[in-house]
């Protein structure tokens, strides 16, 4: 495959990831973005070692580091401020050898899209791929890679006759950006809990910080935003200072509401030389945490397999064949999470992602991830 050609539909950090990725090793890319301009939406976003084992391998893992926040612990709280439960991040960190960085969108895509300019390759932005004309991409070149997203991904549609359909998981988010007193979270990323409702908040620098609020509601797009924020400061006004501090003092511009779907596992993720990688083919819930560092992981695998088969069909299916149970896996735990804190009335406040081991996590993140 090297020297071939490579379409990427999406210019997301996974398509993006995979565009350098790819381009480093001597394939020629053709990045399509149908926005005028990468997308920085999304309050932030947590990189674990997975992730920056991914972006060590492309060489910007240093730049995300000084651009990021290294938290070192994660605490769970009840509504009320009473510690239920603390995940030691620098440990995890130990024993990867990798940090685990917070960090605003606008500064994780704007050092991917540096890399990538520095590589020569420009992206193709206000192209809105259509279903129709995968065909012809499919023609033009030796490989089409959708890296469209979760919810209206147009090459997973080319794939699969039956559309489908991004579950909803009967929560929504809220999330932000707010500046904060520097003491206030300590390297700390705060996970506040009750039956039904979250409060997540992470530190990027000790003055900044996102945060996400959650709680079960039905999907209903005919309601004001308006109105979902005012029920959002009077369903956490009583929660801890914490909250009270973020919420007074967020980025008005950065506040954005989410329906939260994830896909269910698909049974495959190509068809002749048309793929899909990252959201598109498993959008995880983000109680996972994990979707943005799969996506990272597919780019990698992706270029790795193609590397080792020339055997365009082999490298497809072992791509598949490697990915599916990690990513699946991210997906369960995303799901069992927000079953346990939005769905289940009789509320247990030990989460897996907090109840399982530093090294159990270790052993999952960086399963496949080796030179
Ligand atoms: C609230 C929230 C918090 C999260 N927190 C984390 C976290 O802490 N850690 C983590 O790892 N992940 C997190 N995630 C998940 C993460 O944001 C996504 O998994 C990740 O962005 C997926 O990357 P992607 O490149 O696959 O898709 P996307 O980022 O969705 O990119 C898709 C791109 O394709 C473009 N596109 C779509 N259709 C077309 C078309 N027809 N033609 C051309 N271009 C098209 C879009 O404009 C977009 O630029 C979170 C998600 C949410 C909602």
């Amino acid at each position: 495959m090297n020297g071939k050609r490579i379409a990427i539909v999406g210019a997301g950090i996974g398509g993006i990831a995979l565009a350098i990725l790819a381009t480093q090793k001597g394939y020629k890319v053709s990045l399509f973005e149908r926005d005028i301009k990468i997308s920085t939406i999304g309050a932030g976003v947590t990189l674990w070692p997975n992730a920056m084992f991914v972006l060590q391998q492309m060489g910007v893992h240093e730049q995300i580091q000084a651009l990021g926040g290294m938290p070192m612990n994660m605490r769970q709280f009840d509504q009320y401020g009473a510690v239920q439960n603390e995940f030691d991040i620098a440990k995890i960190n130990t024993l990867t050898g990798f940090s685990s960085v917070s960090i605003l969108p606008r500064d994780l895509m704007s050092v991917l899209d540096r890399t990538l300019a520095d590589l020569g390759v420009n992206i193709h932005f206000n192209s809105a791929i259509t279903v129709s004309e995968i065909a012809q991409l499919k023609q033009d070149f030796d490989l089409v890679v959708g890296a469209d997203g979760r919810m209206n991904s147009v090459v997973r549609q080319f794939l699969y006759a039956e559309k489908v359909a991004p579950q909803y998981q009967g929560f929504i988010n809220i999330i932000a950006i707010s500046q904060l007193k520097p003491s206030t979270l300590d390297n700390v990323i705060h996970d506040f809990r009750a039956a039904g409702e979250r409060f997540g908040i992470v530190p990027i620098k000790a003055d900044l910080c996102y945060w996400a609020a959650g709680w079960s509601a039905d999907i209903d797009k005919t309601r004001p935003l308006c109105d979902w924020y005012e029920q959002m400061h009077q369903r956490f006004s009583t929660w801890p200072d914490a909250v009270q501090q973020v919420l007074k003092s967020y980025n008005k511009d950065s506040l954005k509401l989410i329906f939260v779907h994830d896909i269910d596992r698909l049974p495959y993720w190509h068809q002749d030389n048309v793929l899909i990688i990252g959201d598109a083919a498993h959008a995880p819930l983000p109680t996972s945490g994990q979707g943005a560092c799969q996506a990272l992981e597919d780019a990698w695998h992706l270029v790795r397999v193609l590397e080792k088969h020339d055997d365009l069909e082999l490298a497809l299916t072992t791509f598949y064949q490697q990915r599916i149970d990690k990513a699946s896996a991210s997906q369960l735990v995303g799901r069992k999470v927000a079953q346990q804190i939005f769905t289940s009335k009789a509320h247990n406040n030990e989460a897996p992602a907090l109840g399982i081991s530093a090294q159990q996590l270790v052993t999952l993140w960086m399963q496949g991830l080796d030179n």
